[in-house]
Order: C-alpha cells, then structure tokens, then sequence
C-alpha cells in the first residue's frame, strides 16, 4: 500500500517536532526548508494536523510549531488512518465505475490488507520514530530558528494558516 504525499509529509513534520526542547517553536516557513518540503504543502499539512491535535501552532509573538502530548503518545496508525482518510486502496466508483463492483471479492480482500496495514502502525509510535539512529538525523538538521539565520520575517512567530 502507497501513502499520500499529504501522509508522508504530516509523519516527517511529527518527527521533526517531536525533537524539539520544550522551548523552541519553528515556524512552518523553518519546518519546510529542514525537510526540503514546499511552504504550501506544509502549511496545509499543519493546519491538518492542529485539527487534529497533534501540532500547537500558535501565531504572533512567541508562536511558532509545537508537538503536543497528544502527538508525542500517538500511534503512528492513528495519524496515518487520519491523514489518509476514509479512501479505498482502488477507485471502484467514480466516474467510470467497475463492472464488478456488485459482488468483488477483491474489494473486500484490499479493504482487509487496509485494515492489516493500519493496524501494524498501531503498535509504532511517534517517541518510536524519533529514537536513535533516526533521532540523531532529526537533530542534526539545520537549526534554522537559531537567532544568528533567524530572518526578520520569521522572527514573528507562526502558525499553520499564517505561513
Ligand atoms: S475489480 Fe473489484 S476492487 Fe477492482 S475496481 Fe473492480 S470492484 Fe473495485
């Protein structure tokens, strides 16, 4: 099964907040140049992930990103099934729908490996992903919110809708 990009994406934001000392908020424009992802598909991925309350973004001054409690504890799964949505793994319907739809077997055999799927990530959790090697990675990306390659613009905080 292939994940969205809007999925792998929300996982790296999580990972990378999930890192940060309790003092720190980057903001989104710090987060998408880290991980080398574009400033429009973060914001969106963050304000996703406020919704569901994994991410505090806050605006103004002192705002920035933070992990939650709620982030740092959840299962993987969890996230996933909530960035990924309630999809099939195939498009059965649509605008060209199957001839066999009715009565497929395959239908519910994909829907089962979905569930499979989902249920493996339920036993990984974000503290998971950020433990060593991968927490070195994680830590060693540039500190972009560093007051010395701080920019004027991103000194005054951020938040998912802002950025
Ligand atoms: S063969 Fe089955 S799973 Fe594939 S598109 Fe048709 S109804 Fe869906």
């Amino acid at each position: 099964m292939q994940l969205t990009q809007f999925t792998d994406l929300g996982l790296r934001v999580v990972m990378r907040l999930a890192v940060d000392r309790s003092d720190t908020r980057p903001s989104s424009k710090e987060i998408a140049q880290q991980l080398s992802i574009s400033y429009t598909h973060v914001t969106k991925v963050i304000t996703r992930l406020s919704e569901m309350g994994v991410v505090d973004a806050r605006r103004g001054r002192g705002g920035g990103l933070a992990i939650t409690e709620l982030g740092r504890t959840a299962s993987v799964g969890w996230i996933t099934r909530r960035l990924e949505g309630e999809g099939e793994v195939v498009e059965c319907e649509g605008s060209n729908p199957c001839p066999l739809r009715a009565a497929c077997s395959l239908r519910s055999a994909l829907k089962s490996a979905r569930e499979a799927f989902f249920a493996s990530l339920d036993t990984v959790t974000v503290t998971d992903l950020t433990a060593p090697p991968n927490r070195g990675v994680l830590l060693a990306l540039p500190d972009l919110g560093a007051p010395e390659t701080r920019t004027p613009q991103t000194g005054t905080g951020t938040d998912s809708s802002a950025r």
